[in-house]
């Protein structure tokens, strides 16, 4: 085995990186590195504080005269608004809203009525599931001849063609970390006559992403992974400017009405990106993701990817050297510019290793049937955290720490 580095390398680089500072402003529990900011990202300090004036001041003290006094009603465009440089887009381009399911089924239906000759939802097998079955709920609602195709992740860009209504993609697969070239799927979707719609979830706030550079029609994301929103934080959806006023919102509910108060009898939407909202939004949940958003106040995106490659590069190189022995095989693309901000390694035992990984304080996830996923959220990752992983993951192969009945009872979340 070759000891190409040692933990003062690491400690060597965590000192030079320019992001160090941004740590500081989560609030990480001593003893653990967390490698799952892509699942639920860590707590940003400021959020706690933010949540209980919002419950005391607020609803507690202010009530309902909070939603014109706290601007409650207007805080789902705010938040869309802060999102909206993340994702390379305008402010009037995003809105704060709903969970990534809802906002998918959503955009899908408003796509297939903007396209609406053609059958087809066009999708990869390296989707997310519930955005697969949010658009085989659609095609069964609506019925007919429109429907979802599922193809190889790899054929995605070569399978669109003249039926194709809508391209649906995830830009980072959640599983292997795999990215596809968002430029390159949209100018061809584009080029056949389809429309874009992205799914941001594993790559909004860990990477640049340019949204209205790439023309995207639209796209959806996820408030509680690399945004650090909390459990269950709301999502976001970006609909193009081009199409603000075309969109015609399947579930047109009050609040994405063109005056919710007047309380008309006839659903007329809402102008801009307003009419996506549905109903009465979680105020409690949104200022949580609204205050976490202020940890990506003066960061440079490009640093952040730029940190996300070194340690993910670092992290694969040591897993290889260490654990390459015990049957631990690279899934992540090796190519960075292929791969998100997670890195997936696949072993036979892979559950209960990551269990006996979690047992000492080293929480990444699995992911069936076989893969350990390290998530590596730049903003409060360290050199030290990947080094200390792979050190743990080498001791826990090498003396089968992993190998105890008690690391082999699935829960009910893995
Ligand atoms: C995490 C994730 C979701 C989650 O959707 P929810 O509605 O928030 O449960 C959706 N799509 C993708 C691609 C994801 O990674």
């Amino acid at each position: 085995m070759r000891h190409s580095t040692s933990r003062s390398d690491a400690e060597r680089l965590d000192r030079d990186d320019p992001l160090k500072s941004l740590r500081g402003r989560f609030d990480l529990p001593a003893g653990v590195v967390y490698l799952d900011g892509n699942s639920l990202g860590a707590l940003p300090k400021n959020v706690a504080e933010r949540v209980y004036r919002v419950v005391t001041e607020e609803w507690g003290r202010d009530l309902i005269t909070s939603w014109n006094l706290h601007g409650w009603m207007e805080l789902p465009s705010r938040v869309g608004g802060r999102i909206a440089p993340l994702i390379g887009a305008t402010t009037g381009e995003v809105v704060c809203a709903d969970s990534t399911s809802i906002n998918v089924f959503k955009l899908l239906a408003a796509a297939l009525k903007l396209n609406p000759d053609r059958s087809t939802i066009l999708s990869d097998s390296g989707n997310f599931p519930t955005d697969l079955y949010m658009a085989q709920g659609l095609g069964e609602l609506i019925g007919g001849a429109r429907r979802l195709r599922v193809v190889d992740e790899e054929t995605l860009v070569d399978s669109i063609d003249e039926n194709t209504a809508v391209v649906m993609a995830t830009h980072v697969n959640y599983r292997t970390g795999r990215r596809h070239d968002m430029q390159a799927v949209t100018r061809r979707a584009h080029e056949l006559g389809a429309l874009m719609l992205w799914d941001l979830a594993h790559s909004a706030g860990a990477m640049p992403i340019e949204l209205d550079a790439v023309r995207a029609d639209f796209a959806v994301g996820c408030g509680y992974k690399y945004l650090n929103g909390g459990p269950g934080a709301p999502a976001f959806l970006y609909v193009a400017e081009r199409h603000l006023d075309s969109v015609r919102p399947p579930l047109s509910g009050w609040l994405g009405h063109e005056a919710p108060f007047a309380f008309d009898l006839e659903y007329r939407p809402a102008s801009g990106i307003e009419r996506n909202r549905v109903g009465t939004p979680a105020i409690l949940n949104m200022a949580a993701l609204d205050a976490a958003l202020d940890v990506f106040d003066g960061v440079d995106m490009k640093q952040v990817r730029e940190k996300s490659v070194a340690l993910a590069e670092y992290f694969i190189e040591l897993v290889e050297e260490r654990c390459g022995e015990f049957s631990v095989e690279l899934v992540s693309p090796r190519n960075a510019s292929a791969r998100g901000s997670q890195v997936s390694f696949r072993h036979p035992q892979a559950y209960a290793v990551m269990q006996a990984l979690i047992e000492r304080g080293f929480i990444g996830d699995f992911r069936a049937p076989d893969v350990l996923r390290f998530g590596f959220a730049p903003l409060y990752v360290r050199y030290v955290d990947a080094w200390d992983t792979a050190a743990a993951l080498r001791d826990i192969l090498e003396t089968g720490a992993w190998d105890q009945e008690k690391f082999r009872v699935k829960s009910r979340v893995t």
